[in-house]
């Protein structure tokens, strides 16, 4: 691992400093918008670039491509198709310092978490690379006389993505490795707050030897994501970003036939049992609460205190909200950066503002944070409440950034009660240190991710990711063998080749007895 001097030292092999703009059919393509919003640094507080926001035309042109290439990427056999993504594999490993760098520098995480998300990332691309057996398929032999039936997976066409801010690198590599191993083409639309890790990503696939046309990247807004929603030519998109815009894509995709998987919102509680480890327990908040300032869409922003471990709990996490290390992060030492945008800053104030006039207990107030030497940078100071209750909109409602909510209890059937009353259901924990209680947290939970003395549970690259209730629309999580699925259809083929075929009309239902 490099060290952040050295990292910023080190020019990027693919940074330019001009407008983050769009990749169509395997080369950098500039758009005919005039339409370009800012780029910030978020521990600076300065515009850094511009990024384009594309037309209509411009994803017209990026479909027309990716439809172009579809026939012969579908023909290329999956293990050349693996073989491509193993070398862009090796690329990503190569620059991951690179791309942590970059993702650091426009969403303001710390950089040694930006590494474990490229991290996360590149777990995805290995699994794509095992393709050749994910698409196996299956066959019965002699189904009837002389007649054997199988299935099998075949690539849907164009597909597309559409990505949140908050994992530039990570929540793209849940889809696109995925979609383009199984034999589709791809249209990425980056989050218009972080765009550069995208077109940094195109590049390193050009390099790894990807036909042109396969992996696209059309930058932009709402513009574009209606455009890709409308086209007839797109068969499927998946979609990750906040719950609102997610049911919309749902609903919309579905009115224009298209298979969608829409990944919302989230409030994730840990339930934190009299006998948990207190240590291990304060430790694993702390990260799951203030890691990448909360705007993970799997961070713990309610920790439900059962009994009375409130009382061993709170005082240590006052003391570990108000001694964060929260500066730019690119320092190594940093442990928290600022948040992505100005309009992300005042969002979360404003609701630290609604929490004290509710009536919450503010214990740390991470409001009107500077961080010397960079007074204009988007910080918000680590932010503790107490004596929350589930009427408050603090507790009902996804803030999205350091702020942790403290929930009082009697006991885990309660607890349970309180998570599945929540309108989301991303990710939970419990912390515990009985098997029983862990055992039954988990099979009553109405939670598609659950951690039992995890924090953050976000599941390895073969077994998919996906919440329930308002934190999911559609039938199959993301990535993983539910990956494959969503980005391929099933055939089911039924062969006989007996030597005379014609025994006359057959008009009753064939039976294979
Ligand atoms: P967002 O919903 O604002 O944006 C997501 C994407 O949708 C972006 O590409 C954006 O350009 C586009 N978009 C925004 N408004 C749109 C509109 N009106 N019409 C069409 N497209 C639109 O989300 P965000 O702020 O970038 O990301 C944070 C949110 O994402 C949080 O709610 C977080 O919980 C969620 N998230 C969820 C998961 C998950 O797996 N469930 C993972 C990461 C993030």
């Amino acid at each position: 691992m490099k060290d952040s001097a050295s990292v910023l030292s080190s020019q990027p092999a693919y940074v330019d400093s001009g407008d983050v703009v769009n990749f169509i059919n395997g080369q950098v393509a500039e758009s005919g918008s005039q339409r370009k919003q800012a780029v910030y640094n978020p521990s600076t507080g300065e515009v850094s670039r511009h990024v384009v926001l594309s037309t209509v035309e411009d994803v017209n042109t990026a479909v027309a491509a990716a439809k172009a290439a579809a026939p012969a990427w579908a023909d290329t056999p999956p293990l050349r198709r693996s073989r491509i993504l193993n070398r862009f594999l090796g690329l990503m490993n190569q620059h991951t310092d690179e791309l942590a760098a970059m993702i650091t520098a426009e969403h303001g995480k710390v950089f040694t978490d930006a590494q474990g998300e490229v991290a996360r990332g590149i777990d995805i691309i290995e699994f794509a690379c095992g393709i050749p057996q994910l698409l196996k398929g299956d066959f019965t032999e002699q189904v009837s006389n002389g007649i054997d039936n199988w299935t099998m997976r075949q690539p849907l066409g164009v597909v597309a993505g559409i990505t949140p801010f908050n994992f530039p690198c990570m929540v793209p590599c849940w889809m696109f490795p995925v979609a383009i191993a199984a034999g589709n083409t791809f249209i990425l639309k980056p989050s218009e707050r972080d765009p550069s890790a995208a077109l940094f990503m195109a590049r390193l696939l050009k390099e790894a030897g990807l036909p042109d046309g396969v992996f696209n990247v059309v930058q932009g807004d709402k513009t574009v994501v209606d455009a890709l929603l409308e086209h007839q030519d797109v068969a499927a998109l998946s979609f990750v970003g906040s719950t609102p815009i997610a049911q919309y894509i749902y609903e919309r995709g579905a009115h224009f036939g298209k298979r969608v998987q829409a990944l919302g919102g989230a409030k994730n509680h840990m339930v934190i049992m009299p006998d948990a480890n207190i240590e291990r327990t304060i430790d694993a908040l702390v990260g799951a609460a203030y890691g990448s300032a909360g705007e993970r869409c799997m961070a713990i922003s309610v920790a439900v205190l059962v009994g009375d471990v409130g009382k061993k709990i709170i005082p240590a996490l006052i003391e570990r909200a108000k001694t964060l290390k929260v500066k730019d992060g690119m320092y190594l030492d940093a442990e928290m950066g600022p948040v992505v945008t100005k309009e992300a800053q005042q969002r979360i104030e404003n609701y630290i503002g609604i929490g004290v006039e509710e009536g919450a207990e503010l214990l740390v107030d991470g409001r009107s944070f500077t961080v010397p030497g960079n007074e204009n940078g988007f910080y918000v100071g680590g932010t503790l409440f107490d004596n929350v209750t589930p009427d408050m909109r603090i507790y009902k409602e996804e803030i999205f950034g350091p702020v942790l909510a403290c929930v009082h209890v009697n006991d885990l059937g309660e607890a349970v009660d309180l998570v599945n009353r929540h309108e989301f259901g991303n990710g939970v924990s419990c912390f515990t240190s009985d098997g029983h209680t862990a055992r039954e947290f988990s099979r009553r939970i109405q939670v598609g991710m659950v951690g039992i003395n995890v924090p953050i549970p976000v599941p390895m690259a073969w077994h998919g990711f996906g919440g329930w209730k308002r934190s999911l629309f559609g039938d199959t999580h993301s990535y993983g063998e539910e990956g494959v699925r969503f980005y391929t259809k099933q055939k089911s083929v039924m062969q006989r080749w007996p030597e005379d075929i014609t025994k006359g009309n057959e008009f009753v239902m064939p039976t294979m007895s």
